[in-house]
């Protein structure tokens, strides 16, 4: 399969191509040439993109968008007050594979080629997250999936949760597994030792949420005399295959702890908004050399990438004056920094890697140009300027047409879980 458009966005070595000719085969790029004039099976008056890779996602989320009930303030209170108990302990197996199928597929619509899912559903009957990993992969999608392990619903849901999670960890082909925990306030030190002792046996990805808010820095001073990230690093689960999801509240120490463990920070802004947590310290990650991605979290507008690329953008740009964290700083972070947390070869367009490609129509008033190509892309896209999706060489939505499954019986019986959801808690 052959793929031309105005420019690719390599991400890679050979930077910004003009007239790309993209040639696939197979489920890899065969080679990225500049080729002016040349046809192609699938063509874009645009961008081409590396697939888009979100390092954190609730794809239960969806269930939120204009709940009834609405979230209280604070993130203690929205936790305990809303999101346990009206939205995760409430959902069942089949309820997790109808929201998860529909989400990843709007993933997907939007430019998200990859999406790692922290599903939490303590009292789902088992074998549940088989069933989302399934559904996923009939979207077309490439996701890493993980049960949120914790222990806030006793021992034996708590024993239940990892060995949930341990099932996924044999998982090949387009969607994978690794071990996820909630956090030091919903797990014990044992219980996160136990579940990276699992990750490591099995070569796993390992992935946690770290001060999210003040709550949990507050909570380990005043349990362990310590702050989060090294009261982690004492429990030995920092780690090149782990990745911290939020990461807000951090200090210099910590920033520090996390770049020497090498240590993946998945970042999600939007979320951090909404909830009103906080803005994380993505500047100083960076000076850090700390590897930082984007997340979507599951929540308002959440999968759309790049209203996640451009709020990222004007966020740090607000917090820093400008000119620390720029547009392609901010797009590495859902591309070749999100590829290299989740050990992808994707993430950039270059002979050889996975081929997943975004391609984004220009609908921009101004002039589309090699100058301003990144720009624009960060700032002037959005979803529904997506054409065309491909995933490991397979064309998985084509002028916003899903092309694998059915989008509307997807869409009806997500509709119909988060129906029953709503009536339940209103
Ligand atoms: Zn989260």
């Amino acid at each position: 399969m052959r793929i031309t458009g105005t420019f690719a966005v390599t991400m890679g070595p050979k930077g910004l191509v003009s007239d790309p000719v993209i040639e696939i085969e197979d489920n890899r790029i065969k080679s990225v040439e500049s080729h002016p004039g040349a046809t192609g099976d699938v063509h874009v008056n645009g961008v081409i993109l590396p697939g888009l890779i979100s390092t954190h996602t609730h794809l239960h989320g969806l269930v939120a968008y204009g709940h009834p009930v609405p979230p209280p303030a604070g993130f203690w209170p929205f936790l305990r007050q809303w999101w346990w108990p009206l939205v995760e302990d409430v959902l069942t197996a089949d309820d997790v594979e109808s929201l998860a199928a529909y989400a990843a597929l709007l993933h997907l619509k939007s430019g998200y080629t990859c999406f790692c899912d922290v599903m939490e559903a303590p009292y789902a009957e088992p074998g549940f997250m088989l069933r989302e990993a399934k559904a996923i992969a009939e979207t077309g999608a490439r996701a890493v999936v993980s049960n949120e392990a914790t222990e806030r619903a006793g021992d034996d849901i708590a024993e239940k949760l990892l060995q949930e999670n341990a099932g996924l960890l044999d998982l090949s082909g387009l969607v994978r597994g690794l071990m996820s925990v909630h956090t030091t306030f919903s797990c014990s030190g044992d219980y996160i030792r136990k579940a990276k002792e699992i990750a490591r046996d099995r070569g796993s990805l390992f992935q946690l949420h770290l001060s999210e808010g003040t709550y949990h820095v507050e909570d380990t001073l005043k349990r362990f005399g310590k702050r989060p990230v090294p009261y982690l690093d004492d429990l030995g689960v920092l780690d090149e295959m782990t990745i911290a999801s939020q990461s807000v509240h951090l200090t210099e120490e910590e920033i520090e702890i996390l770049a020497a463990r090498s240590v993946s920070v998945s970042h999600n802004p939007i979320s951090n908004m909404e909830i009103g947590t906080g803005a994380a310290p993505v500047a100083q990650m960076l000076e850090h050399r700390v590897n930082v991605t984007l997340g979507d979290d599951g929540f308002v507008r959440a999968f759309d990438p790049f209203v996640n690329l451009s709020t990222t953008f004007l966020l740090h740009t607000l917090e820093t004056g400008g000119g620390v964290v720029g547009a392609e700083d901010v797009l590495s972070f859902l591309t070749t920094n999100a590829a290299q947390a989740l050990r992808l070869e994707a993430g950039s367009i270059e002979d050889g890697k996975l081929a997943d490609l975004v391609l984004l129509e220009d609908h921009s008033p101004s002039p589309l140009t090699a100058g301003n190509a990144i720009y624009h892309t960060v700032l002037g896209a959005i979803g529904s300027d997506v054409t065309a999706v491909i995933v490991d060489g397979k064309i998985v939505m084509l002028d916003g047409e899903a092309q694998l499954v059915d989008e509307k019986a997807l869409r009806d019986r997500a509709m119909d879980t988060i129906g029953k959801l709503w009536k339940d808690a209103a």
